[in-house]
């Protein structure tokens, strides 16, 4: 363990550098606090992967994922906001000071903001770890365009797997749709689906599992096995790659039961957005309850910073004291 000193200790660190740490960062560098956000992959977290966001307060009209992101990205750093590129992999309490391990090395904060949102999760099934990024993806907006004129399965029954359905119509020639069991996409997304059903863009596969993904001898995505549950029989579906949006798993691993969490793996805070750690604050996707929307991760993202102020108090000595 490295020891703390002046180079690696810091007012406040941000876990993370999605909407919701470059609007918590937007508050604190404004106050001439000090505040480093660690990023493991890309600042703007999944607005940066979002293809257009329609219900982001202020634009009328909607705007793109990406420049959102940069949007925020720039203003933030305006004000001295320092991004650095690495992950957290653990976080002690010593009490004044916390002690993250980083990829970077060991760092200390004051105050610590967790704003690490959720990672896709995977399927599991024979096929999908060996295809990855060669005909398995996760993120229609990054890999969509790759498809052009070609047929895709899209994995997945609820608001993402439909939205990014629809979106990669723009690209594919046909998608077959696999719902695992029912539907569970808000009305509204599954009137617009049935638009693409009927123009045949679209077939929706209910009850159907998804089992197996299947290569050539080049190493190129050719076929998905699955089941349909109803008859017990195996559907085989033709394609030349698989996006699967099956939902998110918690990016919480890093707290290691050093921060309570719920049943879902999502960290609980207090009315202050404070976590079970004194000085260690949540915001956004990562923290129980969250609703789980733009908006609403950089209002949280603004109040943890406004509420953590009085814990990073006297942060213009901090340098001085170690
Ligand atoms: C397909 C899709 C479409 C969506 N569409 C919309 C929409 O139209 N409107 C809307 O309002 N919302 C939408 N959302 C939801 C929205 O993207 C999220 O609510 C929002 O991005 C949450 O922000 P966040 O900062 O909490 O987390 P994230 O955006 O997930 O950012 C967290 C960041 O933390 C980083 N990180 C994680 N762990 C670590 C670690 N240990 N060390 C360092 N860095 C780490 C991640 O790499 C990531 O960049 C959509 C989500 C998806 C998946």
């Amino acid at each position: 363990m490295e020891k703390r000193t002046k180079e690696n200790s810091h007012t406040v660190i941000m876990i993370g550098a999605g909407p919701a740490a470059l609007s918590a960062a937007v508050y604190t560098t404004r106050e001439d606090i000090e505040t480093l956000l660690l990023e493991k992959g890309v600042p703007g977290g999944l607005a940066a992967v979002t293809d257009w966001v329609d219900n982001y307060p202020g634009f009328p009209d909607g705007l793109a994922g990406l420049e959102l992101a940069g949007n925020l990205q720039k203003q933030a750093e305006r004000f001295g906001a320092v991004i650095d590129f690495g992950e957290v992999t653990a976080l002690h309490d010593e009490g004044e000071w916390k002690h993250l391990e980083t990829t970077l090395g060991d760092l200390y904060a004051r105050v610590v903001l967790v704003a690490t949102g959720s990672d896709y999760k995977k399927l599991g099934i024979p096929g999908e770890a060996e295809y990855y990024a060669r005909g398995v993806h996760y993120c229609a907006t990054c890999d969509g365009a790759f498809y052009r004129d070609k047929r895709l399965v899209v994995v997945g029954g609820g608001n993402s797997a439909v939205q990014e359905a629809m979106f990669l119509t723009r690209f594919a020639s046909h998608i077959d749709l696999m719902v695992r069991s029912r539907m569970r996409a808000s009305d509204v997304l599954q009137k617009e689906l049935q638009k693409f059903v009927d123009k045949g863009k679209i077939t929706v596969h209910l009850a159907t599992t998804t089992d197996e993904i299947i290569g050539d001898k080049d190493g190129k995505v050719v076929q998905v096995k699955g089941t349909d549950t109803k008859t017990g029989n195996e559907v085989k579906i033709d394609t030349d790659g698989v996006f699967v949006f099956v939902g998110l798993k918690p990016n919480s691993e890093f707290a290691g039961g050093q921060l309570e969490t719920d049943e879902l793996g999502l960290i609980k805070t207090d009315e202050n957005l404070m976590s079970s750690m004194n000085g260690v604050f949540v915001a956004g996707d990562i923290r129980s309850h969250a609703t789980m929307q733009i908006a609403s991760a950089v209002g949280e993202g603004a109040t943890a910073a406004l509420k953590s102020a009085n814990t990073s108090e006297g942060h213009v000595d901090v340098m001085e004291e170690v």
